[in-house]
């Protein structure tokens, strides 16, 4: 099946099953802005679970706070968001349609790498186990070719970004002769810059009304609250802060469903350390954030590290971590070395002193910053992506089935009686009292048992017991596992333990913990 179509799929799996909705639906939606179901909602606690405890549990040196959204509008001059928090926008003059021109190029190297990895592909199969890659990548003409057309534009392009440089853009968008993809056509308007920030007003009377902007991002929260935490939590250097909330942006191109919202979810950390030895932390943070990621088991392959081409006005060393999403590989999160920028612009303009007496080494400094700075949606979206699987069974029926990380799944198990008589619907009423305190239980009577195993696979629940006539005499319950659908008597005493084996946070906290 087409990536494409996958794509399509999840998004009114979603829908269907109490994940995602678009938000106010009942008067046709709101651009980029959804709500989250259900299930989404349990889902997405549980991904905020697993980052906030993998922070401030597993780091001893790692806090959190919750700063609010409302912010002192200076806050964002000091930052450079007021001036500097842009997007290059293009329009096409016969689609109407509007870009950003940075993704445009990005989406043509894209192209480009595709192009070469199929030629690759292609001559691998041809030559089978003759096949060498390294020689066949440094001779083919077609794959250099492709190689240095794309260096080529790589290159105009850094620079482009780095020296903002617009009409270049432009110009690197004429010159790959890069079209609309709705008109077909090369007719592209001038590319301008879009300030990302909603604005509105504080205060009751119009004079004494406040310009303020709903934050961005969270970690500016955390950056003006640096010293609160320092002070009343006795933080020694090196120390972080951890915040997860909600950020706005205007974003110009609102596409690919949760990827890119105009309301968002971040969860970021600060992490404050000596000056000089920000490398040193960075990479360290980039080993432990892509081992979170991989914990979760949904595939190695499936993520890689992207570093950027062109740097934030505040950074000094930035990586992506990006996972191969249906359509292609795409930011989760970033990480970055953002020097000792942000508290030094506080201090100048808030006129706060924003360092650290380090008792080490007797002296004061302002500490430099690595941050990770992950979205919520993003993580949920390629959770669902990475589960998503269609399954054609023996019986030649088929199958849809969320595979979740167990311990992210917003159900945990469903409790099933065979029949609604006989009482079997009062045993398994037992079994949910037994572990609802522990976790997330469905009871489920409705339709036949095959048509509930299939409900349950559609929202990714790990276990379902069922309860059948022997269950009364034998004390003993059939679980299903949702992935193999293989079945295991165990008695009722053994549930708990089974289940918490696999469903438990403290498991998938372990693995990354090693
Ligand atoms: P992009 O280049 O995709 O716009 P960014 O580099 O601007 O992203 P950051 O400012 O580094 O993103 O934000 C950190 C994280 O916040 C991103 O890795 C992403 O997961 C998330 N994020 C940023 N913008 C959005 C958005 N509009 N919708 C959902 N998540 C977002």
């Amino acid at each position: 099946m087409a990536q494409e179509d996958v794509f399509k799929k999840i998004v009114s799996h979603c829908k269907e099953y109490g994940f995602v909705f678009p938000s106010s639906e009942v008067y046709d939606g709101l651009g980029a802005v959804y709500d989250y179901g259900q299930y989404g909602v349990e889902l997405k606690n549980n991904i905020r679970k697993y980052w906030w405890d993998s922070m401030t549990l597993l780091h001893e040196n790692v806090v959190g706070i919750d700063s609010a959204i409302f912010m002192h509008p200076s806050i964002w001059k000091a930052s450079g968001h007021v001036d500097a928090f842009n997007d290059p926008l293009i329009d096409n003059k016969d689609s109407k349609k509007r870009y950003r021109a940075d993704v445009l190029v990005e989406e043509y190297l894209a192209k480009i790498d595709e192009k070469i990895e199929k030629e690759v592909e292609k001559a691998a199969r041809r030559y089978g186990g003759a096949f060498d890659e390294a020689q066949f990548r440094s001779t083919n003409t077609r794959v250099l070719e492709q190689q240095s057309r794309r260096e080529a534009v790589h290159a105009r392009f850094a620079k482009a970004l780095n020296e903002s440089d617009f009409e270049e853009l432009r110009q690197i968008i004429l010159d790959a002769e890069i079209v609309c993809p709705v008109s077909g056509t090369r007719n592209w308007t001038e590319v301008r810059q879009f300030n990302l920030m909603f604005a509105t007003d504080m205060g009751s009377t119009s004079e004494g009304a406040m310009k303020i902007y709903l934050r961005p991002e969270t970690a500016q929260g955390i950056f003006v609250n640096f010293l609160n935490v320092q002070k009343t939590g006795r933080m020694k250097i090196p120390f972080g802060i951890a915040q997860t909330g909600k950020a706005f942006r205007n974003e110009i191109v609102a596409r690919q469903f949760i990827f890119r919202m105009r309301e968002f979810e971040q969860m970021e950390m600060q992490f404050f350390v000596r000056p000089g030895e920000e490398m040193e932390w960075f990479n360290k943070w980039k080993a432990v954030r892509l081992a979170w990621h991989k914990a979760l088991g949904l595939g190695d392959a499936k993520y890689r590290y992207h570093d950027h081409d062109k740097l934030a006005h505040y950074a000094n060393a930035a990586t992506d971590i990006e996972f191969e999403m249906p359509f292609g590989f795409k930011e989760v999160e970033g990480i970055h070395s953002r020097t000792d920028f942000d508290l030094s612009q506080h201090e100048k303009y808030s006129g706060k002193k924003m360092q650290y007496f380090d008792p080490e080494l007797g002296q004061s400094y302002t500490p430099y910053v690595i941050e990770t700075s992950i979205g919520l949606d993003r993580m949920f979206l390629s959770i669902i992506s990475g589960s998503y699987t269609e399954e054609t069974l023996g019986s030649g029926e088929s199958r849809v089935v969320l595979k979740l990380p167990p311990a992210l799944a917003p159900v945990k198990l469903a409790v099933l009686p065979l029949v609604k008589k006989d009482g079997l619907p009062e045993k398994a009423e037992d079994i949910v009292n037994m572990l609802r305190f522990d976790f997330r239980c469905q009871y489920d009577e409705k339709d036949s048992i095959g048509k509930r195993y299939r409900r349950q696979d559609a929202i990714g629940t790990p276990y379902c017991i069922t309860i059948d006539h022997d269950t009364l005499n034998d004390g003993k319950v059939t679980i299903r596992f949702r992935d193999t659908m293989e079945q295991e008597r165990a008695s009722i005493g053994k549930l708990h333990e089974i289940i918490a084996e696999k469903v438990s946070m403290k498991n998938l906290l372990k693995k990354i913990n090693d």
